[in-house]
């Protein structure tokens, strides 16, 4: 496939930028970057060092200190301007992010629309940091709480939203007062070199102090380099459970803040009360969209046994229709898997059904051929299976559909909240009772709960993440502002005398 975007010839230089200006580095390591569409390579960024990261660190805490004396409202007129750098080059990012990560255009412009959003929403936040006032016990007292920045906010990001989850985090964190420090995925960094250069004349028409937008590149390690480092006063990592344990660990044992958004294992219920009509598609999305990369993707359907066959059947033919092909061809519906790797996991995850006795309803496969030379075009299927096998037990990160027989509410409810995963969920019935059962506190154990609508697609003006392996984090929209910034709980005396709390005299 032709290239459609002019992308850089040259190594991308370097991996650390505060959107106005790039440092040099001594290094020649780079990352390369494929795009899973047509196996192309389509950059090579260069990996930052630890002596790069050191110098944005300082960079950045230099940064801080300017930046938090900006009134909130004037930040949150910064982000409204990126926002309309965002809406401006929605069509050029969407379609690199497509491109480079491999989702439908739809969902790459989806994508650039949430940073959209939630520009607009931290901007209305930006008024709206508010603390509470509590009634003194003692006369001639007030009482209040201030919500203060936190400093530096590092964000790790995963390759399957390689710019939305930055956003979330970043428009939020700037607002609240703090500088960020973005780490992404080394396997989309020049989507993050790209927004970072949407953003630099925003930064720079505003003279924003250099470092308040940080970006470092690498693996693992850069990772590491965060989670450890007690400069970073919260770090806000999206990932796999197993990198979440990982951070989770680092930053508690320097007593930092962490804020995780880790893997999900996300079901459906469908009762016999069920709109099919409603249900079907949403299941299909949630499970091919994306090719099965969203966290939020819907891995099990929980179906009552007396429209077992009738779902299944429907199922079956839905995805007889599925047509699967380059995402930046609108008429296909189901991209590539991200790598090679992936493609393993799908297959080793094949493997496990098939020696369990796992029935395929719908046959798995990888492609090859004409269109499919990247080797990453994987077919979307559907395994009838058992709740308790480890293979379902765990998220893989592929279109893989788990189909599940249930005879009483309770019973789906229970294998619903039998994973160790807890992001997102959902129930199609037509029900009251059964609806309200599902969000009550005897329901669904997820972050997110949903009635009639499937498992992805979350809206930004929600809090979003899960319990359980999935983290605890909340992201985005509600009150989550809450945990880019530190509360400080104030008492003023302005009296005569000097009362002490709990009526305790202590008399000179
Ligand atoms: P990953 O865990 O392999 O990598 C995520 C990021 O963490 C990358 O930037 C990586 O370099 C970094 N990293 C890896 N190990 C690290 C360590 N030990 N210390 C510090 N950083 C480390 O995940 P991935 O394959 O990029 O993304 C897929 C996973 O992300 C899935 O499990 C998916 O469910 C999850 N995810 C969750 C959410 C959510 O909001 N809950 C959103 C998107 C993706």
């Amino acid at each position: 496939m032709q290239s459609i975007l002019p992308l850089p010839t040259q190594p991308v230089k370097p991996g650390t930028s505060t959107g106005q200006q790039f440092w040099h580095t001594d290094t020649q390591k780079t990352i390369e970057s494929y795009s899973p569409a047509d196996g192309q390579l389509i950059a090579r960024v260069y990996a930052s060092t630890r002596a790069d990261y050191d110098r944005v660190v300082e960079t950045a805490q230099a940064a801080f200190v300017e930046w938090r004396q900006v009134p909130a409202p004037r930040r949150g007129e910064i982000v409204r301007q990126m926002g309309e750098q965002f809406r401006h080059y929605k069509r050029e990012l969407g379609t690199l992010v497509s491109y480079e990560m491999g989702k439908s255009l739809q969902e790459g412009l989806g994508e650039v629309q949430e940073i959209i959003d939630i520009c607009d929403f931290a901007v209305g936040q930006s008024r709206q940091l508010y603390g509470l006032s509590m009634h003194s016990e003692r006369p001639a007292h007030r009482m209040m709480e201030q919500w203060h920045p936190l400093g530096v906010v590092g964000i790790i990001s995963a390759f399957n939203f390689p710019v939305a989850v930055w956003s979330w985090n970043a428009m939020l964190a700037w607002v609240c007062g703090d500088v960020c420090l973005w780490k992404p995925s080394e396997k989309t960094p020049l989507t993050a070199l790209a927004c970072q250069q949407i953003i630099g004349d925003v930064l720079r028409n505003n003279n924003v102090p250099e470092g308040v937008s940080c970006l470092v590149t690498g693996g693992r390690d850069a990772g590491e380099w965060l989670a450890r480092d007690p400069r970073i006063a919260l770090v806000s990592a999206t990932g796999s459970t197993r990198m979440g344990k990982a951070v989770a660990e680092a930053v508690a044992s320097r007593l930092g803040r962490s804020l995780l958004e880790l893997g999900g294992n996300n079901a459906i219920i469908v009762s016999e009360h069920a709109d099919l009509d409603l249900a079907v598609p949403a299941i299909v999305f949630g499970a091919v969209g994306t090719a099965g990369q969203r966290c939020t993707s819907t891995r099990r359907i929980i179906v009552q046994e007396s429209i077992y066959d009738d779902v299944k059947n429907r199922l079956k033919n839905a995805y007889a229709q599925l047509r699967i092909g380059n995402p930046l061809d609108e008429l296909f519906h189901v991209g590539p898997v991200i790598d090679q790797a992936a493609v393993h996991s799908y297959l080793a995850a094949i493997n496990e059904i098939r020696e369990l006795g796992g029935h395929f309803v719908v046959e798995p496969g990888v492609l090859n051929g004409l269109g499919f030379e990247s080797e990453c075009y994987v077919r979307p299927c559907i395994a009838e299976a058992d709740n308790k096998w480890p293979v379902v037990q765990r998220e893989t990160f592929a279109p893989i559909l788990y189909l599940l027989k249930y005879t009483t509410l309770d019973d789906a409810i229970s294998q619903q909240n039998d994973v160790p995963q807890g992001l997102s969920s959902a129930i199609f019935t037509l029900n009251l009772r059964e609806a309200e059962r599902f969000l009550s506190v005897a329901g669904s154990d997820c972050g997110i709960a949903n009635v009639n609508i499937g498992t992805s697609g979350a809206e930004i003006g929600g809090a979003f993440g899960g319990e359980k392996e999935t983290g605890g984090g909340r992201e985005s929209g509600s009150d989550a502002w809450k945990a880019y910034m530190r509360r400080q709980t104030n008492t003023l005396n302005y009296g005569t005398t000097m009362p002490l709390a709990q009526g305790i005299t202590f008399e000179l």
